[in-house]
């Protein structure tokens, strides 16, 4: 097992990798996350920070104008048309049963009324795992909820209210396309990125309802609710990486998370190490590859928070989500450098 933990740190840590995940906890300093903190709330809320109320479009019209390589109209048409599904259809992360427009079931309202009886935990968990992938999610892991992970007020600012019985977190991946983020930090890229978002809308409204459909409570949730990758830790589907991203075996960092906050019973899985923190302690590339340094060159990871959207208190190489959201906004579009340049972003072999 291996262990982050430097010299210096706090000593009241928590380190969980003997208890429950793979990362370290300063008990003393975690506290849930204000998404007044968001860095896409700052840009509303918070004139002091030279990101208020600035965004892609100056940049991007300026791109197109000058026909830029990868941010030509035709980019940007891509890129934006990416995130219809996520954008338009914001039923997606509805917390209850979908109301069908008149009758268009055949199966009518009764059916899925009663409560399914699970009889064995490992059988609704494969198959419930089956679902995700079917309806689209590349890797699909369940952890118990750990409440620290929960943020304290929805996206909207209104305070957050999860059931109590809310026990389990199904966690699914998206893998983003290769081609695409290869070619961050263009408009490209940003169509991945869309794209990603897009499935994670399509996929957690239909697994969401596959559990309805089995008298649970589903929640389903993109960025929103809750830290997705602490709980993607938890949920065994990898490990954070220095570009404070999620870093799984399959695909590096190259993937979308959403979740969905569940009542059904579950099996959880179990947290996954498979050498990143020793690995992302020598291989720098993403904190080489910003362009606005963003990413720590620090050798080890510390409790020390890079800006005020940071949420202190777990050990890491924390991200200056300032700096990176400027640099979107001077760029014209979003980034995906540091994805691009993780050696962990495993790229298949393309047939001839
Ligand atoms: S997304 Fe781009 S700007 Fe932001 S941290 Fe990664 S490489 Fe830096
Ligand atoms: S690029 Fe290197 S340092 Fe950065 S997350 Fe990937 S493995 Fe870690």
């Amino acid at each position: 097992m291996e262990n982050n933990v430097p010299k210096d740190a706090p000593k009241k840590i928590d380190n969980c990798c003997t208890l429950k995940s793979n990362y370290t906890i300063d008990t003393s300093i975690l506290k849930q996350y204000d998404q007044r903190n968001l860095i896409f709330n700052r840009i509303h809320n918070d004139a002091s920070w030279k990101g208020y109320n600035k965004n892609t479009e100056k940049q991007g019209l300026r791109n197109i104008t000058e026909k830029r390589r990868g941010y030509t109209r035709i980019d940007y048409a891509l890129a934006e048309a990416a995130w219809t599904v996520h954008d338009v259809w914001t039923g997606a992360f509805n917390w209850n049963r979908f109301i069908r427009p008149g009758g268009s079931s055949l199966m009518g309202e009764k059916w899925y009324q009663d409560i399914y009886k699970v009889e064995n935990l490992d059988v609704i968990s494969r198959k419930l795992k089956k679902a995700a992938k079917f309806y689209g999610a590349s890797l699909v892991g369940i952890t118990e909820l750990d409440r620290r992970w929960l943020f304290i007020n929805k996206r909207n600012l209104t305070p957050l209210k999860l059931p109590n019985e809310i026990k389990s977190v199904i966690v699914m991946a998206f893998e983003m396309n290769e081609l695409g983020i290869a070619a961050s930090p263009t408009c490209l890229a940003a169509a991945a990125t869309g794209l990603g978002y897009s499935m994670m809308a399509f996929t957690a409204s239909c697994l969401s309802e596959f559990i309805r459909n089995l008298g649970y409570i589903a929640i389903p949730a993109g960025n929103d609710i809750a830290l997705s990758i602490p709980l993607a830790i938890d949920a065994g589907l990898g490990q954070l990486g220095r570009n404070g991203l999620l870093i799984t075996p399959e695909y590096g960092p190259r993937v979308r998370i959403c979740k969905i906050f569940t009542n059904l019973p579950l099996v959880p899985d179990k947290p996954l190490t498979f050498g990143v923190n020793d690995f992302c302690r020598q291989c720098k590339l993403c904190a080489e590859a910003c362009e606005v340094g963003a990413i720590s060159m620090e050798e080890n990871p510390s409790f020390q928070p890079a800006c005020k959207s940071n949420n202190p208190g777990v050990l890491k190489w924390y991200v200056d989500a300032e700096k990176c959201y400027e640099f979107w906004c001077d760029n014209g579009t979003d980034c995906s450098t540091c994805i691009a340049v993780c050696p962990y972003n495993k790229r298949r072999k393309i047939p001839p």
